[in-house]
């Protein structure tokens, strides 16, 4: 550089010159030092949660290969994440096709030791990558483990860790009055403990990001082992929408009922209270050995429900022709 040059050619010794190097070196390390100091701390965070992540995708590698299922690879899928649990797994979720409209949200494994449910989220986020050109024009929004500290462990359990039942978290109208108190009354069983305030978790939190992010017009929320179609929704076109639940019903050989839903249920928050088209397929077994089988069974009504064409923003939201 010639100004550096003129500056240390003429005016000093050689012996002048390296000691006022060592000066500028020193200024200039010093100002490096703080510079460090002062470095804001996402760039940290951003390093641990990539760190978390790997330790997740192991220690969910490990499971999957406990269960069997050789033919799941999480790594293979591009995921997301913001948010993590109290164990610092990440929340992930993916999403699919080029619409930004009239998204179709699933949700998987809210509930720990519903070991079936993850092995076909995961299935699926599979498949519709492998098929691009099937889903191109649509929005999907995947989020196979909700509930990785209940799933990531030796004895799955169905409660986060902080021992909440994330199905009975969310903060609905009813929640304040009724989610505790209907808790006490049928024996405070620890397996569906719905925290000590709504939204308190961050799985739930998460769940209520992507809704809001997303605005998905339909959810399905897959469970088991209660071995039914569950729908919570509009109840503008209710009829319509039993009408297709009837016949998936019929098709999948497989039986439907409105369940009702809980203070701080899922079907509460999004299908009650926003209306939006909110299923709950509950798979007949936990048992991990059925993914497989499970997943081949209900493919094609999860491949229905995506194409299930919707019209009418919420909360007037119908079919306009389900046979498509
Ligand atoms: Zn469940």
């Amino acid at each position: 550089m010639p100004v550096h040059h003129i500056a240390v050619s003429n005016k000093y010794t050689p012996n002048q010159r390296s000691k006022r190097q060592r000066i500028v070196w020193g200024h200039c390390l010093f100002s490096c030092l703080l510079f460090l100091l002062f470095l804001p701390a996402p760039v940290f965070s951003y390093d641990s949660s990539a760190n978390d992540f790997k330790k997740y995708m192991s220690a969910l590698e490990k499971q999957i290969s406990r269960y069997g299922w050789t033919d799941i690879k999480p790594g293979a899928i591009k995921w997301e994440y913001y948010r993590s649990t109290k164990n610092k797994n990440p929340l992930i979720f993916t999403t699919f096709g080029n619409n930004t409209g009239n998204c179709v949200l699933f949700i998987g494994c809210v509930h720990g030791d519903e070991l079936s449910t993850v092995y076909l989220m995961f299935k699926l986020a599979q498949y519709v990558k492998d098929n691009p050109a099937l889903f191109k024009d649509k929005c999907i929004v995947i989020a196979p483990l909700v509930n990785p500290d209940g799933f990531l462990t030796s004895s799955p359990t169905r409660v986060n860790a902080n021992g909440v039942d994330i199905n009975r978290n969310f903060p609905t109208k009813d929640w304040q009055t009724s989610a505790i108190r209907k808790w006490v009354a049928k024996g405070k069983n620890k397996r569906y403990y719905p925290g000590t305030k709504p939204a308190s978790e961050n799985e739930t939190q998460f769940q209520i990001a992507l809704i809001k992010r997303f605005k998905p017009q339909k959810i399905l929320s897959i469970h088991s082992p209660l071995n039914f179609f569950d729908y919570d929704g509009p109840s503008s076109d209710l009829n319509s929408f039993e009408q297709w639940l009837e016949k998936m019903s019929k098709e999948t050989n497989y039986l439907w009922k409105r369940f009702g839903y809980y203070p701080g249920s899922l079907g509460n928050y999004a299908g009650h209270e926003r209306k939006i088209f909110a299923l709950t397929l509950e798979m007949p077994s936990s048992d991990p050995k059925y993914g497989s089988e499970y997943f081949h069974k209900f493919q094609p009504s999860i491949l229905k429900f995506i194409n299930l064409p919707l019209d009418g923003g919420l909360p007037n939201v119908k079919i306009v022709n389900s046979e498509k």
